[in-house]
């Protein structure tokens, strides 16, 4: 399969002809071929998105909606094939994948209901037959560049959004994880969408990816992926004073009180720390534990952790699929050599796997430490693999204080049976989003999503925020007086 560019509703090869080979994690095959574009597809299909986008904002919104309606029938029927396709590309086990697609129905019917809202404010004006009003307007194109842990969702959290405002959209996605890419557009296309609002250009970060950062008729970037190169394409944007939103890395913790429910606890932590392998930007990196029940929590997690079955995703009773190449393999294994001269104990994993059927693939133990120290390295930085750092502390203060001392804002969960723990947490836990009696991931499409700190810029996808980032305030007055009224002199007092 040779994965092309779409561009202008025409599937099209790369101006450069060069193709770079798509690998199935688990099985280290090559299942397909996608191009590798240079700087001129980005500019063709910024030209045309610049074009029909003209069009597409004066398409009434409730109409526009109606096509995001269709794209969700259409990704519901097709739920059990693109899953699959997902796991195959990205590694992710079946059932998550599938999890992953429904995300994106989710979001389409919940977009499309926006198409019908989109709300604005209707104020009073401080003088006399004077109407005011706020409507939300499209910005133009809108450039998308997404990560391959989520090869699906997260570009439906962006371009759902983008295209009911009425933008136009080019998307360039990780170049691991086109597949799903290619699929979107076909369902777009199908559901009628019409060419030039939304295309894909495949290509690597810093040629294709930056082309769209600099294009000047590309007036936002919404970024999902590491904070190297958010913060590079943030000062790039600055620059070019472009509006961008940055969903950045993690270092999530799970905190478990003294009083928790120990079995609730290690399902939320096993399923956070080792679902995706470990691979989510909400993955639970930390497990904050009450001392008095450390050890107990120690010994339930290591016996649910060899229960744990690891291989190819497909296979509807494994757990735990591979990491998505040999460079993340190899990065994930440096951390835990880090870990072990940082003197954090090892409980568990921390070697991949080789032998038998893990031979081709790229897998990973599951992994566990404990004795961590909140400064340890391994404690601070984004692994983004299945490796979790237990930290013992001995209140709910020292808790949230460890919790709250990484440079990441993203997820933070908290088991107790407290209220008053439980009213705290959420008060002074500082991160977008907060769990309580539940893992660090499962977040739900219509609240925001996104982080403090270093994970973002202070923007959010997901709800009605997601909105946000697409669109631009115009306030509007409406004088029916028939004379000149000036705000703020002409009142009556
Ligand atoms: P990455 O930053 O390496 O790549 C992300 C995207 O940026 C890819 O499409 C890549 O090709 C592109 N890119 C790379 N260099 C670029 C450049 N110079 N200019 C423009 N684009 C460029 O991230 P990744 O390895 O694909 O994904 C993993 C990261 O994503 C993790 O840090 C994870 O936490 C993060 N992530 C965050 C969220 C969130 O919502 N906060 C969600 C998922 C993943």
């Amino acid at each position: 399969m040779k994965i092309q560019n779409y561009i202008n509703g025409e599937w099209k090869e790369p101006s450069t002809g060069q193709f770079a080979p798509v690998i199935n994690p688990a099985t280290g095959e090559t299942i397909a071929e996608v191009a590798m574009s240079g700087p001129n597809d980005i500019d063709e299909a910024v030209q045309a998105a610049k074009e029909a986008q003209k069009q597409w904002a004066l398409v009434p919104a409730p109409k526009r909606a109606e096509i995001l309606y269709k794209v969700g029938m259409l990704l519901k029927e097709r739920k059990e094939q693109l899953a699959r396709l997902l796991t195959m590309e990205m590694g992710k086990v079946i059932e998550e994948a599938r999890g992953e697609v429904q995300e994106g129905i989710d979001m389409a019917f919940y977009m499309a209901g926006e198409g019908r809202r989109l709300f604005g404010d209707t104020t009073p004006s401080e003088l006399k037959d004077k109407f005011a009003m706020s409507v939300r307007t499209p910005v133009g194109v809108v450039g998308i560049i997404t990560p391959w842990n989520f090869p699906i969702a997260i570009a439906t959290w962006k371009s759902f959004p983008a295209i009911v405002a009425g933008n136009a959209v080019v998307w360039k996605p990780a170049p691991e994880t086109p597949i799903m890419a290619q699929e979107l557009a076909r369902i777009f296309e199908e559901a009628g969408l019409p060419p030039g609002v939304f295309h894909v250009v495949h290509g690597d970060g810093p040629t294709v990816g930056n082309a769209l950062v600099e294009h000047p008729d590309v007036k936002v970037i919404s970024f999902t992926g590491s904070n190297e190169v958010g913060r590079m394409i943030a000062e790039k944007c600055g620059r070019l004073l472009k509006k961008v939103s940055l969903e950045m890395g993690g270092k999530n913790a799970v905190i478990v009180m003294d009083d928790a429910d120990l079995t609730l606890a290690v399902d939320g932590i096993i399923w956070s720390a080792f679902g995706t392998s470990g691979q989510r930007c909400t993955a639970c990196s930390r497990v904050i534990v009450h001392e008095r029940v450390k050890q107990e929590l120690e010994r339930r997690l290591l016996e649910a952790v060899k229960t744990l079955k690891i291989g190819n995703g497909l296979d509807e009773t494994v757990k735990v699929g591979p990491v998505i190449h040999e460079e993340a393999l190899q990065k994930i294994d440096r951390y835990v050599r880090i870990g072990v001269e940082e003197g954090a104990k090892l409980l568990v994993g921390g070697y991949i796997l080789r032998e038998g059927d893990y031979a081709r693939g790229f897998y990973y133990a599951p992994t566990i430490f404990t004795d961590v120290t909140p400064n340890m390295r391994i404690a601070r930085e984004e692994i983004f693999g299945p490796v979790v750092s237990i930290i013992s502390v001995r209140s709910l203060d020292e808790a949230i204080a460890v919790n709250n001392s990484v440079d990441y804002g993203l997820s933070s969960a908290i088991f107790t049976r407290d209220v008053n723990n439980v009213f705290r947490a959420m008060r002074d836990l500082d991160t977008g989003i907060v769990y309580v009696n539940a893992g660090t991931t499962g977040a739900e499409i219509h609240l925001p999503f996104g982080g403090t700190k270093g994970t973002g810029n202070g923007h959010r996808d997901s709800g009605v925020a997601a909105l946000d980032v697409f669109t631009e305030w115009r306030s509007i007055y409406v004088d029916f007086s028939g004379k000149l009224q000036r705000a703020q002199i002409d009142t009556d007092d």
